[in-house]
């Protein structure tokens, strides 16, 4: 059934796309890797004509309009554009962060390239942007593991010594709940709220440590509370019958359940459906938490990637008809850093991603990693230190940020020595009291002066048109 739904879903979309080409292109990241602000701006700065002078299309004047359509789904919450943008330019604040599935629909007229095509009608390229969290991703892999799996593996890494003391209180509930006796539902949901809680401060800021199905528990959408997500591991023995309506069964029965009615439909309707992907990744804020977070990052990022290039055999690889053929890692908020070092964050991005790129390339998507920045919320300049001179950023620090033992106000701009990466990877991973942190501060957005006549200026970016060249510039040709 799946499979003949996507199929329809896929004859229905080609049906579409004679008449009018689109692009599905998705955009991923782990919770607060920057898909809300990369969308904000990707679209303001195509409607508005913002400096893109790598994307070719726009460079060359080719671009003759571009405009917001209704989105072909239905189903789906629209992204929330309109009011992103003003928090952004009004109230120079980070827009709210993805919470959940949306989607947009841009819509853009080009002259071909070609003398030849220009004869007939101009070009049209809508671009469908799916914004979903990366968190979503990492339930694959529960496709193929039963309820015994799940369990096992969630409780050794739960009690793995940099997890521990965030799992300590789960692991109280889990290891004294009676797996046969007959399962109520407080004490069931009280297990799923302390796994929850749990795996959330995995994710705090201080510890960023990132692998952590499923995913819905960090990022429900609109299944909060739903008994699809009333569950948690349990210590059962694999193989054995558990008593019909015990904590064991009934855990295992909504386990079960979650695959069912939550992690396949999101494959199926959505995933499945993709052209395109950026995949957006915060290394600066795990390379700042230290070793045990970067580790963990890179066991995300593979896990993730992993389901851009799924075995034929395997469920997903079934349903996988239309092929992603481009997937974009955007190593986020490179405006933390000089320039300087922009080419060791790709390094580190690429290192950490290396693997399983190797193997989406080996499958036909063509991949590339590029340190960018969405909005750029600072501007480089140079301080004399000494006989030298240093690379700083400059930018408005958010209220409340303080360094060196000052706080800001959130209105007064400062220079801010941002720090090296390291040159050497292996570094980050192993760790070391050498190293450095990076100092990393939260500006706020920038302010963005009105022009004469009202207009905005587009919103400044680091490389956003490099990533945009690489995601639609084929398909403005
Ligand atoms: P999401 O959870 O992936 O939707 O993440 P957001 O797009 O909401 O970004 C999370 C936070 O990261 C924002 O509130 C900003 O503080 C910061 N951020 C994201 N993108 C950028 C960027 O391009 N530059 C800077 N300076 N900060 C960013």
């Amino acid at each position: 059934a799946d499979e003949a739904r996507i199929a329809l879903d896929n004859l229905t979309d080609r049906g579409a796309g004679l008449f009018h080409p689109t692009l599905r292109l998705g955009v991923a990241g782990l919770s607060r890797a920057g898909k809300t602000v990369f969308i904000t701006s990707l679209v303001h700065n195509l409607l508005h004509g913002g400096r893109l002078p790598m994307l070719e299309a726009q460079n060359s004047g080719r671009i003759s309009r571009t405009y917001l359509e209704e989105q072909p789904d239905d189903a789906v919450p629209r992204f929330q554009y309109e009011e992103h943008i003003r928090a952004v330019l009004e109230d120079r604040v980070w827009p709210q962060s993805t919470r959940a599935i949306s989607e947009l629909r841009l819509t853009i007229e080009y002259e071909s390239a070609s003398g030849w095509s220009r004869l007939f009608s101009p070009g049209r390229l809508s671009l469908d942007i799916v914004d979903y969290p990366g968190e979503w991703l990492l339930d694959l892999p529960l496709l193929d593991k039963d309820f015994a799996t799940f369990s096992r593996e969630s409780l050794e890494r739960a009690r793995l010594p940099a997890r521990a003391s965030m799992a300590a209180a789960y692991l109280a509930v889990a290891d004294a709940v009676p797996l046969d006796d007959p399962a109520d539902e407080a004490t069931s949901l009280r297990l799923s709220q302390a796994f929850a809680d749990y795996l959330r401060a995995c994710r705090q800021d201080k510890t960023a440590l990132s692998t952590l199905p499923p995913g819905r528990f960090l990022m429900p959408g609109d299944l909060e509370g739903s008994p699809a997500l009333t569950f948690a591991p349990l210590p059962v023995e694999p193989g054995r019958v558990y008593p019909k309506g015990s904590f064991a069964a009934v855990h295992a029965r909504r386990y079960e359940a979650y695959k069912t009615v939550v992690v396949k439909p999101f494959f199926r309707d959505h995933f499945a459906r993709l052209d395109r992907q950026i995949l957006l990744v915060d290394a600066l804020q795990a390379i700042n938490a230290g070793p045990d977070a970067v580790a963990d990052l890179e066991m995300a990022l593979s896990d993730i990637l992993e389901c851009f290039r799924p075995g034929r055999a395997s469920w997903l690889g079934s349903l996988l008809t239309r092929r992603i053929d481009r997937i974009l890692v955007g190593a986020t908020k490179a405006d933390h850093l000089h320039r300087e070092s922009h080419p060791k964050l790709e390094a580190i991005v690429r290192r950490l991603v290396d693997k399983a790129i190797e193997r989406a390339r080996f499958s036909g998507a063509a991949t590339e990693i590029v340190a960018m920045a969405a909005i750029r919320a600072t501007r480089e300049g140079t301080v004399p230190d000494g006989g030298r001179t240093l690379p700083v950023i400059v930018g408005t620090p958010m209220v409340g940020e303080t360094i060196g033992g000052e706080r800001f106000d959130g209105e007064t701009e400062t220079a801010v020595f941002p720090g090296d990466l390291p040159a050497d990877v292996s570094r980050l991973l192993r760790g070391g009291p050498a190293l450095d942190p990076v100092t990393f501060v939260r500006f706020r957005p920038p302010r963005v002066e009105r022009t004469e006549d009202g207009i905005k200026l587009s919103l400044p970016h680091v490389r956003l048109d490099r990533a945009l060249q690489f995601l639609i510039g084929d398909r403005l040709t």
